[in-house]
């Protein structure tokens, strides 16, 4: 790696949401500055101002915060390199363009629309269906290479229409390297002469996204493989400047779980799971889920997105942001492309559930409880049911009656377990617990071991319907801990209750 100070950039159009294999991008973006002890950026590229959706940026940055992968310069972060929305930056670019005009590797192109698509179609006519602006057409069209000097000044003082294209050199091999895909080469006869300045006085994506990466020092350009066609015209562009050229790396693309094809915006929801990180409502009022509102904690949807196309090279699997940054590489980054497994994404949610601190998910637990119980009893919860969960929701959910007695009891464990002399039976431990004077787990599992020997019964005569008073419930965890969490006095209450209730229904069938 060279020794210039690694700056790397995220640079999404505000077109709509972020989609997943976006967030990969800015997380692959974030891992690098962070191993490297650089920066990262977040730069806006909305110079295509019919695809700017409303909303988007304020999305895109909401995402990353939740993510906690922020940029330190952007908008509204501030840095020296700023603006950066490239809409702010609009006044840049042109002297850049009119320079290689100037200097012959660009020229001006008064071609309209009508004219273009009159060419298109008398190509395509004569079976040519990819016709092209390029190194053989211009010098038969409208545009500054083949029109006298005086009508180019003509048209350019009339304000006529024009747009500045890229001359591309003929028959010139370009070369690259690729961090992740080795050496590329492409011939500039098979490029064609890209618009670099469009009529509207804006930039295209290829000329902002230059000069800014230029003008910002960015060092690395790390970035989905569909940018990687682009990349041959931006090492001219670099070379036509005469700047050094950043280096790059394409990451793969992200594929549907199947593997056929890539996976797109439209696919979200549609096969079963969200593509986007947060919710997403457009302005027809459309609801696209998202991977917060599910209930994914973001590390674990972090930890998943950096293993889409990438992997420590060892066995580990469960990481956190800060070992991420630790561990990660590019050249550990594969060029195949990366399958979405939605199954492994609920796995590593799993995971994240099993190797969290107890008190750390309580503290989760209790805001989706509204701060209504004391912390360290949903300590216990949590350690309680975390096994069973995926996801923090559950564990309020099946665990409810951890802190708040039943108010059902079910129907199948009541048909299958509860018979005759249940009630008798039950009444009885109940009996025994009352009269322990230590209520623990051990204390609690003796006593049970005891009155199944006395009783000569096998634990599952008796245990189904203790927890079935207990919880209401026909499954969970061990009920000598949860006994001991509830503590005597509110065991001896749920039974009282329980018993009352399952002989009401009893009685009713
Ligand atoms: N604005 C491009 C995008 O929307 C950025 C491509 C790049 O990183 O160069 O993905």
């Amino acid at each position: 790696m060279s020794d210039k100070p690694v700056r790397v950039r995220f640079a999404p159009s505000p077109t709509g949401p972020l989609h997943m294999g976006g967030v990969r991008t800015a997380l692959y973006n974030y891992l690098f500055a962070k191993k490297n002890n650089g920066t990262f950026l977040i730069r806006i590229e909305d110079t295509d101002q019919t695809r700017f959706v409303p909303g988007a940026q304020d999305y895109i940055m909401d995402a990353l915060k939740w993510c906690g992968i922020m940029p330190t310069e952007g908008p509204g972060l501030g840095g020296e390199y700023g603006p950066y929305v490239q809409s702010e930056r609009k006044e840049m670019y042109q002297p850049y363009a009119e320079r290689l005009v100037q200097e012959d590797k660009a020229y001006y192109a008064f071609d309209t629309a009508e004219e273009l698509e009159l060419m298109r179609e008398r190509a395509k006519q004569m079976g040519m269906p990819n016709w092209q602006y390029n190194h053989v057409t211009r010098t038969s069209l409208k545009n500054s290479l083949t029109l006298p000097q005086d009508q180019v000044e003509e048209l350019l003082a009339n304000n006529t229409p024009y747009v500045i294209r890229m001359k591309m050199p003929r028959n010139r091999d370009i070369r690259f390297e690729d961090i992740i895909r080795g050496w590329v080469t492409v011939n500039t006869n098979n490029l064609d002469d890209k618009v670099l300045f469009k009529s509207d006085g804006m930039p295209t994506y290829h000329l902002a996204n230059i000069v800014d990466d230029h003008l910002m020092k960015i060092s690395h350009v790390i970035r989905g493989e569909e940018w990687l066609p682009s990349a041959p015209l931006h090492v001219m562009l670099y070379e036509a400047f005469g700047w050094d050229c950043p280096q790059f790396a394409h990451l793969p693309l992200l594929l549907r779980p199947d593997g056929n094809g890539k996976l797109s915006k439209r696919d979200g929801d549609r096969l079963g799971f969200p593509v986007f990180p947060t919710d997403w409502t457009t302005a027809e009022g459309e609801l696209y889920s998202g991977y917060r509102e599910k209930g994914y904690h973001h590390q674990a949807f972090i930890n998943m997105l950096a293993f889409l196309g990438w992997n420590p090279g060892t066995h580990q699997e469960i990481f956190s942001l800060d070992e991420l940054c630790e561990a990660f590489t590019l050249d550990r980054v594969s060029k195949a492309g990366a399958k979405f497994d939605p199954d492994k994404t609920k796995w590593f949610q799993q995971q994240y559930l099993r190797s969290t601190p107890n008190e750390d998910l309580a503290a989760q637990l209790s805001e989706v409880l509204e701060n209504k119980y004391d912390v360290s009893r949903l300590t216990t919860v949590c350690h309680l049911m975390k096994e069973r969960a995926t996801f923090i929701q559950d564990i309020a959910t099946e665990g409810a009656y951890l802190l708040e007695r039943p108010t059902s009891y079910d129907e199948q464990t009541v048909s299958k377990k509860w018979k005759e002399d249940t009630s008798v039976l039950m009444t009885e431990w109940k009996n025994n617990l009352e009269g322990l004077s230590t209520f623990d787990h051990d204390s609690v599992e003796n006593a049970f071991k005891s009155f199944l020997e006395a009783k000569g019964m096998g634990i599952g005569a008796v245990l189904p319907n203790f927890r079935l008073l207990i919880t209401g419930t026909g499954m969970g965890p061990s009920m000598f801990e949860i006994a001991a969490f509830l503590g005597k006095e509110e065991c001896l209450e749920r039974m009282n209750q329980g018993l009352t209730k399952i002989e009401a229904l009893k009685n009713q069938a």
